[in-house]
């Protein structure tokens, strides 16, 4: 370099190796990192309610903040947010940890719950007691909404608000020791009823909830509200930046205002817009809706937009970060088209995946003049993109399957594969020539071609090179396996659907008919294949059987994405 005279300018960042700021919460973490706000400390955590499943968004949040973390040589935690014991279970727990490994995010020992935390929160809440900052209120929660009026109409003071302290105290203490009903009474802060947010009305701290935690057992008669363990977790834990989706934006004001009452140390909130897909829901109220509805056989069913549904019908994890980062983060809320995930699916795919051949809707063929009993090995290109991915052999013989819809009596214009009297290739095999059809007698449907090869044209080159110009796949028949398809189509057909009702009728098809070449006998789960012509596909995980193996369509070949994306004029 020094002969070059390239060492002399060398930008800051260069020489501390941070990596450029891509988007605005990067930046904003760089500023806080530079300014030393935190002592130059960068932490992160991804916080999930477990009362789900993960999905797509989630998997956008908890990559941003698994990165930034790592981009800043501080740690990200995994904490579950498990102060709802209603409707949180432990299933939930070991699906998030599962599904964020497949990701390939790794928390080290940072695996935290809100409900560690129990009794510092409990802490809190008597210290805000104390303060003066929090009473115990015995309106109804139908009265408390009542009070508090709405975006119009400012609220009204509850009748408890001037509680002394001391009462506020023993009241608090007798709810902590489960001596009233649910429902009878909550902590409430002491903010400011006629304060434009609502989330500053004197919100619930804690209400009374007599049952069981997964983790906690019975001990707790009464949970703090996700908005004051929230917070509170985050500082507990020493995160830097509490990277969250704009709703709660409105929430920020509140957790503020608690962490400054508190005197506790205070993670900067940043927030953006939530990740939404067309023509499905996200929300996991909704997708909780549709496994119990039966509309989808379950969280995984891999037709859902979980990570788990994801992984089952063969998306991979390289290809959802790719997704995840060319979407970016924003402000503003954004829908991303389902095509353009499938597209980042494709690209990955399209590399990764061995090609081998596969009929889903087979029609026999026989050539009249190969050989009885003869079996030739063809060679096949497992991938033209990655020769290091090398060759197969696959068996031919006198007896093929090839896929109906290359096959057309009476073909219409521009249809190059096989009609009566017509020549197509067979990919890596033999040109073929139909020279006669057999149908059903009865229902006149077409039920085997009979053709003939040029035995000079192996490898699909005709000797005299006349031109052939369609080129079909097939397998053969006595050594192909059975095998289902599923072929997935999206959850909705609306773009955006309004509710969970109406799952479109065509998402799953399922084709039972597929000949597949025997090279696929031993396809594992998790391991993708592209059938040429028709699709990328992997072997589904939950409802295959030795011998019986339940193929499902990752993606369709065709990318509208991509095409559209090309045909965009260039400006
Ligand atoms: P949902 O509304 O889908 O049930 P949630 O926000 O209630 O999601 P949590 O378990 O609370 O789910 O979320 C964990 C983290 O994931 C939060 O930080 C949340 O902001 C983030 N997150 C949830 N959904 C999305 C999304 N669609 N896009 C980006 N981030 C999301
Ligand atoms: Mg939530």
């Amino acid at each position: 370099m020094t002969g070059k005279g390239f060492d002399t300018v060398t930008t800051q960042r260069e020489a501390s190796r941070e990596p450029a700021a891509t988007d605005f919460i990067r930046s904003l973490v760089q500023a806080d990192s530079e300014s030393g706000k935190f002592g130059g400390r960068v932490a992160t955590r991804f916080p999930p309610e477990p009362n789900g499943y993960l999905h797509i968004g989630h998997a956008k949040s908890a990559l941003l903040n698994f990165s930034i973390a790592a981009e800043n040589g501080g740690p990200c935690h995994l904490r579950f947010d498990d102060t709802n014991p209603t409707r949180e279970e432990e299933e939930y727990v070991r699906a998030i940890q599962e599904d964020l490994r497949w990701l390939g995010l790794d928390w080290g020992d940072h695996l935290y719950y809100a409900s560690d935390y129990f009794d510092q929160l409990y802490d809190y809440a008597e210290r805000l007691i104390r303060k003066g900052r929090a009473y115990v209120c015995g309106l109804s929660q139908e009265e408390a909404r009542r009070y508090r009026g709405d975006y119009t109409e400012p609220g009204r003071p509850s009748p408890f608000r001037d509680r002394p302290v001391e009462e506020n105290l023993d009241l608090f203490r007798r709810m902590r020791a489960g001596e009233f009903e649910n429902g009878s009474m909550s902590l409430r802060a002491k903010i400011d009823m006629t304060s434009g947010n609502l989330n500053l009305r004197d919100p619930v701290l804690y209400r009374i909830l007599n049952v069981p935690h997964q983790r906690t057992g019975d001990r707790w008669p009464i949970y703090p509200t996700y908005d004051f363990a929230h917070g509170q977790s985050d500082s507990i834990e020493g995160i830097t930046h509490s990277i969250c989706t704009l709703e709660f934006e409105d929430h920020r004001p509140l957790y503020d205002w608690l962490i400054d009452e508190l005197e506790i140390p205070h993670p900067q909130q940043i927030e953006f817009a939530r990740l939404n897909l067309t023509h499905t829901v996200m929300s996991k109220r909704k997708l909780l809706e549709l496994v119990e509805s039966g509309a989808v056989t379950g969280w995984d069913d891999p037709r859902m937009p979980t990570l788990s549904a994801m992984r089952r019908r063969g998306f991979t994890p390289a290809a959802l970060r790719v997704f995840c980062e060319r979407i970016g983060v924003a402000r503003r809320g954004n829908t991303v088209e389902m095509a353009m995930l499938e597209h980042c699916v494709r690209e990955d795919l399209n590399r990764t995946a061995r090609r081998v051949m596969g009929v889903l809707n087979p029609l026999r063929v026989v050539i009249e003049n190969y050989p009885e009993g003869l079996v030739e090995e063809m060679e096949a290109i497992n991938n033209p993109e990655d020769p290091s991915m090398g060759s197969r052999k696959v068996p031919f013989s006198k007896e093929l399957y090839i896929e109906r819809e290359d096959f057309q009596e009476e073909p219409p214009p521009k249809f190059y594969r096989l009609a009566p009297g017509r020549e197509v290739r067979l990919r890596y095999a033999y040109l073929i020539r139909c020279v006669g059809v057999e149908k059903d007698p009865e229902t006149g449907e077409v039920t085997a071609l009979r053709c003939v090869y040029d035995p000079e044209s192996r490898g699909g080159q005709a000797p005299d090179g006349r031109r052939v110009r369609g080129t079909i796949h097939w397998v053969s028949a006595p050594h192909s396996i059975g095998a289902e398809a599923r072929l997935y189509d999206h959850l909705f057909t609306a773009e955006k659907p309004e509710d969970t009702a109406g799952v479109n009728p065509n998402s799953l098809v399922v084709v039972t008919s597929c000949r597949l070449e025997p090279s696929l006998a031993d396809a594992e789960p998790g391991t993708p294949y592209q059938f040429e012509r028709i699709g990328y596909f992997c072997v589904d995980a939950a409802d295959s059987f030795p011998g019986a193996p339940v193929f499902n369509r990752t993606v369709a070949l065709r990318d509208s994405w991509g095409r559209r994306r090309r045909q965009v004029p260039k400006g």
